[in-house]
């Protein structure tokens, strides 16, 4: 594995040095698994960590912190704990573990087990590779269900016949896959797939492992094509029977990926923005009020992400027109689109055709958003203006005429307000 590990920034390579010390330290064989090792033959730039340790992750985390100098969450619950480093690398730690499914689409009962029975317990042969990094020994591949032949040979292969049935989100997993690296579905595995689809296997999942696996796909980097590969192969009865993407929505899709380019090109610094919730409120406009907020209610989305998937709704062709007339003057544009979310803005851009609307958005985001008036209520109360709600009114007038650039500078908000009062 050298060969790969050497191509690594250095901060990662100290990171897999230092584990590899306290591995050795604390004398509990330590592995890369996971996505890792998969990005690292594929030469893909993702670099959060899974370290899988035989012994006690806890510990192990807690030591790996300690030489590290920085804090850790723990989990206690599922005997595993998380390293942030430097705000941008995520370090996963877990104890070895084998799974036993109870019965279908259930929870699995989970055991200390030995490194291959943690390999066994993954989807697919591809994300059932190991890499040890105890210090020294060996930097080895560990493959033991020849994951690397699958990855040079572009197939998506589950590791036993029961997989989907034992976790039914593992066809979801297996599409995302497959669209994410353009590989193939082997044969067995997409004939095992569609059964698991075809008995219902999907609406058995707990509602909440669906949707994190549904958003999962939707960060991909093309979620038009992965909810057509995720129509075509699993359906979306899981979220609503009425859901039926057609060329329109996919056509959609495309238009959304353009835009979400162009707002975090222009855009770096714009604080919380969520891409999967412009696509799923997207999908959701083909269904009524009340069939999307059953939805996101079964789903566990949060109150805020319901907040801004429902005021979505409100981009509809009247106010699409309204936004489109070249008439309007910047403070109307500024009312209308002030009480959108980004991610609302972002889809109501992907949905105009129009070159106006376009740059009328984009002129909100650039320059009406961030314009503040230099007067405040301290001004018109030196005028002799009594506090009340008149403050508002008489604000809102001059920031309107701030806007439409009839006044420029703190005097003239001033000169204004005056005129105002008097
Ligand atoms: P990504 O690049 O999308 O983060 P990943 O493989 O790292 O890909 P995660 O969802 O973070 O994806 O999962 C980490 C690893 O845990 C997987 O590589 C796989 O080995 C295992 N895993 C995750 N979900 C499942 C599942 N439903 N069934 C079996 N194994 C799973």
């Amino acid at each position: 594995m050298e060969k790969y590990l050497k191509n690594l920034p250095p901060e990662i390579k100290n990171l897999i040095v230092l584990a590899g010390e306290v591995s050795r330290e604390i004398k509990m064989p330590a592995y890369l698994v996971g996505g890792f090792p998969r990005d690292l033959i594929l030469g893909a730039k993702d670099w959060d960590l899974d370290i899988t340790v035989e012994g006690n992750g806890i510990k192990f985390a807690e030591n790996l912190a300690k030489k590290l100098n920085v804090s850790l969450v723990r989990h206690e619950r599922f005997g595993t704990a998380t390293l942030i480093i430097n705000h941008c690398l995520k370090v996963d730690i877990a104890t070895t573990r084998k799974e036993v499914y109870p019965s279908c689409a259930c929870l699995p009962v989970v055991s200390p087990g030995t490194l291959k029975e943690d390999l066994f317990r993954r989807d697919f042969t591809i994300n059932a590779m190991a890499v040890n990094l105890t210090a020294g020994a060996a930097r080895k591949l560990i493959d033991v269900f020849c994951g690397k032949d699958d990855l040079a040979a572009g197939k998506i292969r589950i590791l036993h016949d029961l997989s989907f049935k034992d976790d039914p989100t593992r066809i979801l997993r297996a599409i995302r896959f497959k669209q994410r690296y353009n590989f193939k579905i082997e044969p067995k595995t997409l004939c095992l797939l569609k059964a698991a689809v075809k008995s219902g296997l999907l609406d058995k999942v707990h509602p909440h492992r669906m949707r994190d696996e549904l958003v999962s796909m939707l960060k991909e980097k093309d979620p038009s094509a992965q909810l057509k590969q995720l129509y075509d192969l699993g359906g979306l009865s899981f979220i609503s029977n009425s859901l039926k993407p057609d060329r329109q929505v996919y056509v959609l899709f495309r238009s959304i990926s353009k835009e979400i380019s162009w707002f975090m090109r222009s855009f770096p610094f714009h604080g919380s923005f969520e891409v999967w919730l412009v696509y799923f409120a997207a999908l959701l406009r083909q269904l009524s009020l009340v069939q999307s907020k059953r939805i996101i209610r079964r789903l566990g989305l949060s109150k805020q992400e319901e907040k801004k998937i429902l005021s979505c709704r409100q981009i509809n062709q009247r106010f699409i027109r309204r936004l489109e007339s070249k008439q309007i003057r910047p403070a109307q544009v500024f009312n209308l689109l002030k009480p959108f979310s980004y991610e609302a803005i972002i889809l109501l851009r992907s949905i105009s055709r129009d070159s106006v609307s376009k740059k009328h958005i984009a002129d909100f985001l650039n320059i009406y958003n961030s314009v503040r008036l230099s007067i405040s209520g301290d001004d018109l109360y030196r005028l002799g203006v009594l506090p009340g709600p008149k403050y508002q009114k008489i604000l809102n007038k001059v920031f309107a005429a701030r806007l439409n650039g009839s006044v420029k500078n703190r005097q003239d908000e001033l000169a204004l307000i005056g005129k105002i009062v008097k």
